[in-house]
């Protein structure tokens, strides 16, 4: 045995004995068989439920936002985008728009500042444990954070995105390259531009894998500049007074994509 696989042996068994002691009674299986067969551990059940969901990141892409359509779009609340401080706005259209983060909207604790719903025990979405009330200390469910890394930089997860087009380029079809970069179907300044008016849970979709693709890079550039050049056409039909808003439709709203939450 190697000195690094022996160390790894030791720690894990030290990883194991933790975790086996901390662990309650009621936890989810899946979380636990994953966790185990780990080449490191996770010495808590918190970690184990993190490292679950990180390995599963189109998983609880999909339950993010199974849960934030249990949600709701908040009463009175529209996307709007600002840069104050404490006002839980996003500063750009980039960014998926996050009313429970707005104070006006703000489900207090114990609620998922991503979807709005009750956290429980270790960041889990469901009351496995019969609690009957939300973990007070909680604030975010562990699979909401890890969609929510998608979102946000969904470049960072292209080897997951690729997997899930068996390495096949999502507009030619031909072989991805190890360059091929990940891409929005519906551009994200066309999503402000032109849903912004959508109920809340059905805009995430836009970040989520619904709206995600892997190309090949000369397919991406070639788009890019499909797409810069109709927002310069735009900009300028609206400085002549014309219809700023062109009516391109082609491109379908894409598939909430819900998922029941049993995960
Ligand atoms: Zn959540």
């Amino acid at each position: 045995m190697s000195a690094a696989s022996e160390w790894r042996a030791e720690r894990n068994v030290a990883a194991r004995a933790r975790l086996d002691r901390a662990l309650p009674a009621i936890f989810p299986a899946p979380v636990l068989r994953h966790a185990l067969s780990r080449p490191l551990i996770p010495p808590t059940p918190r970690l184990a439920v993190e490292s679950y969901w990180r390995a599963h990141l189109l998983r609880a892409d999909r339950l993010a936002r199974a849960l934030a359509t249990r949600s709701g779009t908040p009463e009175n609340w529209s996307w709007r985008l600002g840069t104050e401080k404490g006002s839980g706005l996003a500063a750009t259209f980039r960014m998926p728009p996050s009313p429970f983060r707005e104070p006006a909207h703000d489900r207090g604790k114990g609620h998922c500042c991503i979807c709005g719903q009750p956290v429980y025990r270790f960041g889990w979405h469901r009351d496995l444990w019969g609690s009957g009330v939300p973990n007070k200390n909680a604030r975010w469910h562990a699979a909401c954070v890890a969609a929510w890394k998608l979102w946000v930089a969904p470049s960072d997860q292209v080897k997951a995105l690729k997997a899930r087009q068996r390495h096949r380029c999502a507009a030619s079809g031909k072989r991805l390259f190890r360059t091929a970069e990940v891409d929005h179907r519906v551009p994200l300044y066309r999503v402000w531009r032109e849903h912004r008016d959508d109920p809340w849970p059905t805009l995430l979709a836009f970040w989520g894998t619904p709206n995600l693709q892997v190309v090949n890079r000369v397919v991406h550039v070639e788009k890019c500049g499909l797409e810069a050049g109709e927002r310069a056409s735009s900009r300028q039909a609206m400085r002549l007074g014309t219809a700023g808003l062109p009516d391109r439709t082609e491109e379908a709203a894409p598939d909430p994509a819900l998922l029941d939450g049993s995960a």
